[in-house]
């Protein structure tokens, strides 16, 4: 049982899938979907298509995503740890569920299937969908770093569109090596909650129950950003 960082998001719906959905969608389309993305305050939309070896790993029989990125406030992550933290990181992750409905509702009145994959799902991990993306990496501090910056926070919609402009190839691994040689999260972890092999002790790491956001708050690529950060790297 995974630990809950979030209360459960009520279905928004107003729109069902199509009886006979599309499968592809063309260039125009697709601008006028990922600017409603963008006008709806997430900073940038990636797309994972599953390989049938993932499905049958998971158990699943979908395969195309929609990952929906939203930038988690600056304002509430250096708030000092408390409950109120919690509580509005978490109002702000009901609001972007909230928009994620009406996202799946524009897909649907345009004749695609659309359902939010429930990010409280135990069944599935979302971080091993959004690697498929090739579109993100997991930092040495467990997050899941998109180029839009280290404080992301992500919703899904699993989807019959077949034609999503997939990556193919992750630009991002160099972050490995960058990680290797840094390792501020984990010597200024106020919890040490790293263990030998540098996982996060899910119950010790205070995340989930006070707010804590030391190790994103100290990470170069949450101060400077992500391509100031490749461009020194690439210098070296
Ligand atoms: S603090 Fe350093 S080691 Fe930790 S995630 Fe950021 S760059 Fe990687
Ligand atoms: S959130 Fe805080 S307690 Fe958890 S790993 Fe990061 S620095 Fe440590």
């Amino acid at each position: 049982m995974r630990i809950r960082y979030h209360h459960p998001i009520p279905d928004f719906y107003e729109v069902d899938n199509p009886i006979d959905p599309l499968d592809s969608v063309s260039d125009d389309f697709l601008n006028n979907l990922e600017q409603f993305i963008l006008d709806k305050s997430f900073v940038g939309v990636s797309y994972s298509k599953l390989s049938l070896e993932f499905r049958k790993r998971w158990g699943i029989d979908w395969d195309n995503i929609l990952i929906l990125k939203y930038l988690m406030s600056e304002e509430i992550l250096k708030m000092k740890p408390s409950k109120e933290k919690t509580k509005l990181e978490d109002e702000e992750f009901q609001e972007f569920g909230h928009k994620t409905f009406e996202i799946a509702d524009f897909l649907r009145k345009n004749n695609f299937n659309a359902d939010l994959i429930h990010p409280l799902d135990d069944t599935i991990s979302l971080r091993a969908i959004a690697m498929q993306s090739n579109d993100c990496i997991i930092t040495r501090s467990n997050m899941c770093m998109f180029k839009e910056g280290l404080n992301l926070g992500f919703f899904m919609i699993k989807t019959s569109i077949e034609n999503l402009p997939f990556k193919k190839e992750n630009e991002m691994l160099w972050v490995e090596d960058f990680c290797s040689t840094c390792g501020v999260c984990i010597d200024r972890c106020p919890e040490n909650a790293f263990d030998e092999n540098e996982k996060v002790k899910r119950k010790v790491c205070t995340a989930h129950k006070e707010g804590c956001s030391k190790c994103v708050l100290l990470c170069p690529f949450f101060k400077r950003g992500y391509d100031k950060v490749k461009k020194r790297y690439d210098k070296k």
